[in-house]
């Protein structure tokens, strides 16, 4: 998997994908990741990637030649996705990230300021993306959050694969409570099923703790759950 990003702050990218599980799946050859800087495209004298909005308006906007430049310099695989990181996108979720897992290639734009000129879009067409609906400074954040999930899906990335089979939305649900030594603590202790060494007994019990924390917490997801389990 290649993730190229298209970025005015490739050190925001590098400095998070080097690091820990990031790094060690990158030195693994799991995935490649790329910063590219729209302001080493432009062709502006200044190296200014940005203007101010037609129309009137505070901030200013993200130009196109410098991202349209910076878009095509990059080497797409046959199967490649393009997203653009915006708060206007469709919402980033488990079944997102999975059907971002089937590419081998994602080139993710980054906006910044106000935002892309609209041209961008019309030229590149990517699918945009949201992390939620709130504004973020700009799109490193979100791109890293999707390059760190996606990633997780990937053979390799993680220790053991079943680390991700487990996690909450994996199965629809959220995951069950964990616990590690010791086995009592400030005078609360761990749930005796876990030392019991039955795997059907523990597997039943944290199956009936992921359905109650979901009903509690996510009655949305509980619904979908129900429905699809009936
Ligand atoms: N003026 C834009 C609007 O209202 O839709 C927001 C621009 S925002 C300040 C700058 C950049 O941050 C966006 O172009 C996008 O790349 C990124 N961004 C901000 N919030 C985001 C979110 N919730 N999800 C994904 N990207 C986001």
């Amino acid at each position: 998997m290649i993730f190229d990003v298209i970025t005015l702050f490739p050190e925001i990218i590098e400095g998070y994908c080097n690091v820990s599980i990031m790094k060690r799946a990158r030195e693994a050859g799991i995935f490649e990741v790329n910063a590219i800087n729209p302001r080493d495209f432009t062709l502006d004298k200044h190296k200014k990637v940005d203007d101010t909005p037609y129309g009137g308006g505070a901030g200013m906007v993200l130009a196109p030649q410098p991202y349209i430049d910076a878009y095509e310099s990059i080497e797409k695989k046959t199967n490649f996705k393009t997203v653009m990181l915006s708060p206007q996108g469709k919402p980033l979720d488990e079944s997102v990230v999975c059907s971002l897992a089937n590419y081998s290639q994602i080139v993710m734009l980054c906006g910044h300021y106000e935002g892309f000129d609209e041209r961008i879009r019309e030229i590149i067409k990517p699918e945009e993306i949201s992390v939620g609906d709130f504004v973020l400074t700009g799109g490193e954040l979100p791109a890293l959050c999707l390059i760190d999930a996606v990633s997780r899906k990937l053979e390799g990335t993680l220790g053991k694969i079943e680390s991700a089979q487990t996690d909450s939305f994996s199965n629809g649900l959220l995951e069950y409570p964990q616990y590690t030594k010791p086995r009592e603590y400030r005078g609360l202790r761990i749930p005796e099923v876990l030392l019991n060494g039955n795997h059907q007994e523990i597997a039943q019990y944290r199956l009936n703790q992921q359905i109650e924390r979901t009903k509690q917490r996510r009655p949305d997801l509980y619904e979908k759950y129900s429905e699809k389990n009936k």
